[in-house]
């Protein structure tokens, strides 16, 4: 019986695996195609300053709508995208959105928002990457103080030293530069050390539970040291009036969460905009 279980056991593993990889095939089959089909959209989703109750800018974030109809969230296909290498195209075609954005506010006779949009770890080693982003800004007239790029704190794990390289050459063609994810990886009070990094991006995961008075004392500690270094916090996933009154408590101004507005299209956005 104990054979016949492991049997079951292993065969469910072996279709779940086998599931997988077929949807997998499938994704990757297609992404081309989608990109060409402009499948993958932009949602775009608040940043607000919680004292001055005002919206100061979005995070640009990806979804594959396919022809049929069907909307894939990234965390379905960016880790799939970030093995076959496609995510350097995405992440261009969605920073090459971002600039399209700008440039029409900036035409309007608009302030634009500055829009934060998401680098893969995989693309930070390319070592012509800079200059794309350069080029692709350039060709819609934005200026890179417009530009937020978002690197997840676990990309600097791996090999600190390049990747501070690269966070050095970000800020020197003055783009912003966001540590995404912050709190998670083990070793980000040293990484505060020595990146140059203009904001902390508080992963949204602290907010999912309730804190112990132990998290809270360290939280608060963070924000405060991250303040003390001239580093920006913005606390993602905040759903509920009780965390907006932790963070109120804490000192953390900048907020971004579904209790602001979910991601959307842009135009969704227009009456936050307008005030
Ligand atoms: P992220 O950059 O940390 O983005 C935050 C995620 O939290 C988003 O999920 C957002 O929809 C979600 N979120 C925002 N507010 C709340 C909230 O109040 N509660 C909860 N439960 N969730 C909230 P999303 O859009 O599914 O994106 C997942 C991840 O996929 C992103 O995490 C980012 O790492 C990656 N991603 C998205 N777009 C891109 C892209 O264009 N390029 C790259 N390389 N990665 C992307
Ligand atoms: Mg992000
Ligand atoms: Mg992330
Ligand atoms: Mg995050």
């Amino acid at each position: 019986a104990l054979k016949d279980y492991h049997k079951s056991i292993y065969s469910f593993y072996n279709r779940e695996a086998e599931r997988k990889f077929a949807k997998e095939r499938e994704l990757a089959f297609r992404m081309k195609r989608a990109a060409e089909n402009e499948e993958f959209v932009v949602y775009y989703q608040p940043k607000v300053d919680l004292p001055r109750k005002r919206c100061i800018g979005f995070e640009a974030l990806v979804r594959w709508k396919m022809m049929e109809g069907q909307m894939i969230p990234p965390d379905e296909f960016i880790p799939l995208f970030e093995k076959n290498g496609f995510i350097a195209e995405l992440d261009l075609y969605v920073f090459e959105r971002v600039c399209r954005l700008i440039k029409s506010w900036k035409d309007s006779g608009r302030t634009p928002y500055p829009i934060a949009v998401n680098i893969s770890r995989i693309h930070l080693t390319k070592p012509d990457f800079l200059e794309e982003l350069e080029q692709i800004a350039g060709k819609y007239g934005v200026e890179s103080r417009y530009l937020e790029l978002e690197i997840t704190e676990n990309a600097f794990l791996n090999n600190p030293g390049e990747i501070l390289e690269v966070a050095r050459r970000i800020k020197e063609r003055g783009f912003v530069l966001s540590m995404d994810d912050f709190g998670t990886g083990y070793s980000s009070l040293s990484l505060l050390k020595d990146l140059p990094v203009d904001i902390i991006k508080l992963d949204k995961e602290f907010f999912q539970k309730r804190l112990s008075d132990r998290e809270k004392i360290i939280i608060a500690n963070v924000i405060h040291l991250a303040h003390e270094l001239d580093i920006q916090v913005i606390s993602e996933g905040i759903e509920t009036a009780e965390h907006e009154a932790f963070l109120t408590e804490i000192g953390c101004n900048l907020a971004q969460g579904y209790r602001y507005g979910r991601p959307a299209p842009i135009g969704e956005f227009t009456d936050l905009m307008a005030d």
